[in-house]
């Protein structure tokens, strides 16, 4: 009698757990297939610093004040710069000003302007950073090499910038280079916008030799720059660069666009 009993209880067990399989089978699986594998690296945590990591809070500026690129991320941030990658993200975001600009109704006084910073946003100071010697920002700033290579006016345009520059003179704006080159590049500076196709401006403002002496942070020079052209009666719809400083402050304009930068950081 117990014999026949167990045999029952087993068989009952059987068919629900029959039953559960079946069950389960029938529910959609809800984990994408790119769920990380076991035996690969996907997932796993990568040894040292995440470069990646390291450059995304460098574009949101939650590291500020840095001033070389760490060691471990020089090979990093010199594939993505003379990569694709760079130039994507960087016609993602002319491509996402000009969707803006292009939906804005000027004004007829000709007072609507687009400011443009200079250097890693309209020039490319790219065949200067990726000599051995700056090693992409991973070696220390030198103003120097710097000068040389700026007085060369050989730099290339940022090809998503000119992109940009062409199609807002086209849209009607004016347009504004703001920079922190000292007045004395006026010459040098002129000649290289003009050389890469950046021939038509309503404003080219260099840093003074009476604002050099100020000792300004880039942000405080640029908000000074911006407030006189707008007591100056400009409207400052859009405003474009690599830097932080560049966009924020006073008179920002109505919308701001912050191409990328990992290889340095200007106050
Ligand atoms: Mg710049």
């Amino acid at each position: 009698m117990e014999t026949l009993k167990l045999l029952f209880l087993s068989l009952a067990l059987a068919l629900t757990a029959a039953s559960n399989a079946a069950t389960a089978r029938s529910i959609p699986d809800h984990i994408h297939p790119l769920r990380p594998q076991l035996g690969t690296s996907a997932g796993r945590r990568i040894p040292g610093l995440n470069c990646l990591s390291w450059r995304l809070a460098v574009e949101a500026d939650n590291i500020q004040d840095w001033t070389v690129v760490p060691k471990e991320c020089e090979n990093y941030v010199g594939n993505y710069m003379l990569g694709l990658q760079y130039r994507i993200d960087s016609k993602f975001v002319t491509g996402s000003a000009y969707l803006y600009a292009k939906n804005l109704t000027l004004g007829k006084d000709g007072k609507d302007v687009w400011v443009f910073d200079i250097d890693d946003t309209s020039l490319s100071n790219l065949p200067y950073y990726a000599q051995p010697d700056t090693a992409f920002g991973a070696k220390p700033y030198n103003d120097t090499t710097f000068t040389v290579w700026e007085k060369q006016a050989k730099a290339p345009a940022l090809p998503a910038t000119l992109w940009l520059y062409k199609r807002l003179l086209r849209l009607g704006f004016k347009i504004v280079f703001l920079t922190g080159r000292s007045e004395t590049f006026r010459a040098v500076t002129v000649q290289n916008l003009h050389k890469v196709g950046y021939t038509k401006w309503e404003k080219l403002i260099l840093k003074s030799a009476e604002e050099k002496a100020e000792g300004l942070h880039a942000l405080q020079y640029k908000s000074r720059e911006r407030t006189n052209l707008v007591k100056a009666g400009y409207r400052i719809l859009g405003n474009i660069g690599d830097q932080w400083s560049d966009v924020l402050g006073d008179n920002v304009g109505s919308r701001t666009f912050k191409l990328p930068n990992p290889m340095f950081y200007i106050a």
